[in-house]
């Protein structure tokens, strides 16, 4: 007998459709699984045959062949084991082939027969329906993720037997749905931090702010315990909610980690801070089985480097890939896996190794060492910061009770007028943010009153700027102008924004 189902092997967050085949024939007993499968799946022939026996179903010794296919994909992880014991069962007949022939299964088996969660369950349904699929059914522990996606039949599973059972009598256990427009209403900002907790630094929240609005990449230069990394972690709590589509998209990514907590999705957007001893397979993804990254897990939301200049230059280096093709692409031998990669960056250093410079009471470093210090983030990062900011340590009057008008909710008004601003400028460009456009668009976006470019040609001229620095400082304060609703960029906006510029920038 002959029975075939569906499945789906998930290389980097893009699931490819698998047809899971098995053959039952008469002769010499023996039992082949083709289409190039990795030792885990090898491992499943293991797994399944003793779930079965265990769940009381007997594999009687015949000639057995499961394929699957197509054979040039690569196949990783325990989630074949339910499609092949689901394909088995009706290749000896112990359900109907028809009555799973659209079907497709995910779900590792343990050997008592029960089913056991697998990672990336999210965008195989996504990925299901979008292939019309008519059913999919995964272990009774993924159905959280099952139920935000639509347009399919989805059941679970918790075990061989009760599958069997309840297929036969049509009483599969179906996934309710549930409204991911209310669960992101209802989840979001219940955790997240408040800029109204950071006292004084009214400077440097402005700046976040600003960033924030153009989606320019950050850096807080300050001394230790002045609010660098406090203020990071709050940069979420500014940008407008996740969209429904951006929530799918982002706990697609975290689905295929692992990562999904408390069965639900991802409702606020990710905050990522890895400590600088991490390693570059780490930050980008990658390793023998694809993995997701730091950046990627940081897609739509922030990724926050402190004490940038601790980190390993080759560390850094790779970043210039994500951040310019917002994606990672990683290419072995054997696979291709992309993935996302559209995060804003934040880092934070200390002006100098001590990290009181230019505080000469209490710094004691020479200019060559704080230029050497700062040059361990130049180059490829440093050259895409857009606003660079200094974090003072806190006054005494800092501390008192004077509560600030900066918060989250009126940073966060602000950062939306300007996201719907750059909307209606970019409606037919590719682009979303000013962060975003090249030399071509900035002439035709940008417009600027003569004393402001009066303004800029001189500081081109004083500190010596690249012309990379020249079209930043312009990109900044097209944002700057866009959070007064600005048309056109006056001088004080470019004022401002050749502010942020680092000397040790350029
Ligand atoms: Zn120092």
């Amino acid at each position: 007998m002959f029975c075939r189902v569906f499945s789906a092997a998930v290389c980097g967050v893009d699931p490819q459709l698998v047809s899971v085949e098995v053959d039952v024939a008469g002769g010499l007993p023996a039992f082949h699984m083709v289409g190039l499968p990795s030792s885990e799946v090898r491992e499943a022939k293991e797994r399944v045959m003793r779930a079965l026996e265990n769940s009381g179903f007997e594999v009687p010794s015949r000639r057995i062949t499961i394929n699957l296919s197509p054979a040039n994909i690569r196949k990783n992880g325990a989630g074949f084991d339910l499609p092949i014991a689901a394909a088995l069962l009706g290749a000896l007949g112990y359900i109907d082939p028809e009555s799973v022939s659209e079907t497709m299964f995910v779900g590792e088996l343990s050997l008592d027969g029960s089913a056991l969660p697998v990672n990336g369950i999210l965008p195989i349904a996504v990925f299901a329906r979008e292939n019309k699929i008519k059913r999919l059914l995964i272990p009774e522990k993924n159905g959280f993720e099952g139920a935000y996606v639509s347009g399919l039949e989805i059941f679970t599973v918790s075990s061989l037997t009760g599958f069997v059972r309840d297929l036969k009598s049509r009483s599969l256990k179906r996934v309710e749905q549930a409204d991911l427009e209310r669960m992101l209403e209802e989840n979001y900002r219940s955790n997240l931090l408040d800029f109204r907790d950071v006292r004084g630094q009214e400077s440097a929240k402005r700046a976040t702010m600003i960033a924030a609005a153009g989606f320019h990449n950050l850096l807080y230069v300050g001394p230790p315990g002045a609010g660098k990394s406090l203020m990071a972690a709050r940069i979420p709590s500014i940008i407008r909610r996740l969209s429904p589509d951006e929530c799918l998209e982002v706990s697609k990514i975290y689905s295929v980690a692992g990562l999904l907590k408390d069965e639900t999705l991802v409702a606020n957007r990710p905050f990522r801070a890895p400590h600088h001893s991490i390693s570059s397979a780490a930050l980008i993804g990658g390793s023998a089985n694809p993995r997701p990254g730091e950046v990627t897990l940081a897609h739509k939301g922030v990724l926050f480097l402190d004490e940038a200049a601790e980190f390993k230059k080759d560390t850094i280096e790779v970043l210039r890939q994500p951040l310019e093709e917002k994606r990672i692409v990683i290419n072995r031998a054997n696979y291709r896996a992309v993935f996302p990669a559209d995060f804003m960056l934040v880092m934070a250093a200390n002006p100098c190794k001590c990290g009181y410079y230019p505080d000469r009471n209490l710094c004691h470093c020479t200019d060559l060492e704080v230029r050497k210090y700062f040059g361990k983030i130049k180059g490829p990062v440093l050259d895409r910061i857009d606003i660079c900011v200094a974090v003072e340590k806190l006054n005494v009057e800092d501390f008192s009770d004077k509560v600030s008008e900066m918060d989250s909710e009126h940073m966060r008004k602000n950062v939306e007028l300007a996201h719907r601003v750059q909307e209606e400028r970019f409606r037919k460009e590719t682009i979303h943010f000013n962060a975003q456009m090249n030399n071509q668009q900035i002439e035709t976006y940008c417009f600027m009153q003569d004393s402001a470019k009066k303004i800029l040609d001189q500081a081109y001229n004083k500190y010596n700027l690249s012309a990379r620095g020249y079209y930043k400082i312009i990109k900044v304060a097209r944002t700057i102008a866009d959070l007064e609703e600005s048309g056109e960029i006056r001088k004080e906006h470019i004022l401002e924004a050749v502010g942020y510029r680092n000397h040790l920038m350029d």
